[in-house]
């Protein structure tokens, strides 16, 4: 396996896999869904006088990202048993008064900072308050969409093959993602843009001048990952990377465990 960076900026990460295949790729994408990651679990309203009911306000607190300073346990895995302690339970309280707009930044806890403070959470009207206290859990994106850390996907690395090519230039306005350039008379697609519509390759049928062949590739992927904000692209490959070795070891034990068993 080999990896090679295509670019890379804060919040946006896209490489190049080269020698696996789509089960593994696949298998990479979806241990995202089990990285423990931090948001509002549950809400506790004390004075709620603003347009929107309890449940709609809890529902968008939830949905903060959250980062956190601190080292959490997964509730259930922590020596509270479940209960809530500061090792996995981060509080939080929110106090406002109206004529206001309340934003994730006046969540006030110890610890733990909004990703981005101005996601607006509810407008008040004049003498309207809101008064409530919340806690923090780490949770999986398979149980909830709320604790996933980001988006991740991957395309096939296209395969290109021209031949023949006579400098017609006609496939380069087919290309709907403007792939196609022409440089020196000689036509190059970039592999970055091209998604494999194969629009060129049936222009190239129909005229009969040239032939141009694209295949996606079985065992080169370009990966994009794309982070909420909880963690940094990279990391977000790297504990996917993790979990899926840690899960693979637990499945392989479980296995000889029941092979032991069968003799
Ligand atoms: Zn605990």
């Amino acid at each position: 396996m080999k990896i090679e960076k295509i670019s890379k900026d804060k919040e946006k990460i896209c490489f190049l896999i080269k020698g696996i295949n789509n089960t593994i790729a696949n298998s990479i994408r979806r241990s995202i869904l089990e990285i423990p990651i931090l948001a509002i679990d549950s809400v506790e309203f004390y004075k709620n006088d603003s347009a929107l009911y309890d449940e709609i306000i809890a529902h968008r607190l939830g949905l903060i990202p959250l980062k956190t300073t601190k080292t959490f346990t997964q509730k259930e895995k922590c020596s509270c048993k479940g209960k809530g302690c500061s090792k996995c339970t981060a509080s939080f309280k929110l106090k406002a008064k109206g004529p206001i707009m309340v934003y994730a930044k006046d969540l006030k806890g110890r610890g733990i900072e909004v990703v981005y403070p101005d996601m607006p959470i509810v407008l008040l009207g004049k003498d309207q308050e809101l008064l409530l206290s919340t806690e923090a859990t780490l949770g999986i994106g398979k149980e909830h969409a709320k604790h996933t850390p980001g988006l991740v996907w991957f395309n096939s690395y296209p395969i290109v093959e021209i031949k023949n090519c006579n400098g017609c230039q006609e496939c380069i306005s087919t290309c709907p993602r403007k792939a196609i350039t022409i440089k020196n008379k000689k036509i190059t697609i970039d592999p970055l843009k091209c998604d494999i519509c194969e629009a060129c390759v049936e222009l190239s049928k129909k005229r009969g001048k040239c032939s141009i062949n694209i295949k996606p590739s079985k065992e080169d992927f370009i990966f994009y990952i794309e982070t909420f904000g909880q963690l940094k692209p990279e990391e977000i490959f790297i504990d996917a990377i993790k979990i899926l070795d840690s899960n693979l070891k637990e499945f392989e034990k479980q296995l000889s465990k029941k092979a032991k068993k069968k003799k």
